[in-house]
């Protein structure tokens, strides 16, 4: 039986969020055996996000959490100031202990909703026993953030990290999936607030596996099949006048 890939995305209200879903979920839909777990950074589900995922042809669990306020990231701060994602992603950890059962074959995967993904990444997950690695391009200040993979034990032996290369595990929130039954097994590991930036990836997995562990995937950890994109935010300077003057363009129309 091949498991279920269980993808956890964090998502927000913004001009290009519809979009972003949208790039999302057709990659998605070519993934046999998947089920999308999509969190709103939000008090209640939005219209929107509702409305896109019963047109998705997807299966997926809706859910909302909100990021406490103090914990939001405002307008101008830089992104490494506060953690992204923390609310959402514990809210979908809950949603996996609470309705799945020890028998129940899963891999879980964090999706973010800006990355870019290839079909390819997910027949890679499908093998993983406990944690499974990759390469992350476009991410840390490289091309390329990877595990080494020593090509005859198969095995991690370190990873090329610039960025915090310090970290227990130095890896980007796409780099990794883990097998559901970890998950289950430790039902205290979480992401938490009381981390430094670019810790959470080794808070969660520092609870459940160590290093030796750390099993390379996508031939022994040399191609690239997820990319640490960032969309920029649109120009909507002729919108905000529109909108001073009550005649938005997007009125009855989701964008
Ligand atoms: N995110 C969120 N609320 C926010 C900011 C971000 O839910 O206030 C989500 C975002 O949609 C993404 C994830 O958290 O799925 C990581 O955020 P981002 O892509 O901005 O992080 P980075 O690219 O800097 O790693
Ligand atoms: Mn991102």
């Amino acid at each position: 039986d091949e498991p279920t890939i269980y993808a956890i995305t964090p998502t927000f209200a913004r001009p290009v969020q519809k979009a972003e879903l949208t790039r999302l979920s057709q990659t998605f839909l070519h993934v046999p055996n998947f089920h999308w777990i999509l969190v709103e950074d939000a008090a209640r589900k939005t219209k929107l996000v509702t409305h896109f995922l019963e047109n998705s042809g997807l299966i997926y669990t809706h859910l909302a959490a909100a990021t406490p306020p103090n914990y939001k990231l405002g307008r101008n701060d830089p992104n490494w100031k506060k953690p992204r994602g923390v609310e959402q992603r514990n809210a979908a950890l809950r949603w996996l202990r609470e309705y799945l059962k020890p028998t129940d074959k899963g891999i879980v995967f964090f999706a973010d909703d800006d990355n870019t993904y290839s079909v390819q990444l997910f027949s890679e997950m499908v093998k993983i026993q406990k944690v499974g690695v990759w390469p992350v391009g476009l991410v840390g200040g490289l091309m390329v953030e990877k595990p080494i993979c020593d090509n005859v034990t198969n095995k991690v032996i370190g990873f090329n990290a610039a960025w915090k290369p310090d970290r227990p595990f130095p890896l980007d929130m796409a780099g990794f999936a883990i097998n559901l039954r970890l998950l289950l097994e430790n039902p205290d590991a979480v992401f938490s607030y009381d981390v430094q930036g670019g810790y959470q990836e080794s808070e969660i997995l520092k609870q459940i596996v160590s290093r030796d562990e750390l099993e390379p995937l996508a031939d022994c950890c040399t191609k690239v099949y997820v990319w640490h994109t960032r969309t920029e935010p649109p120009q909507l300077n002729v919108e905000q006048l529109l909108i001073k003057k009550g005649k938005r363009s997007n009125l009855g129309i989701e964008v």
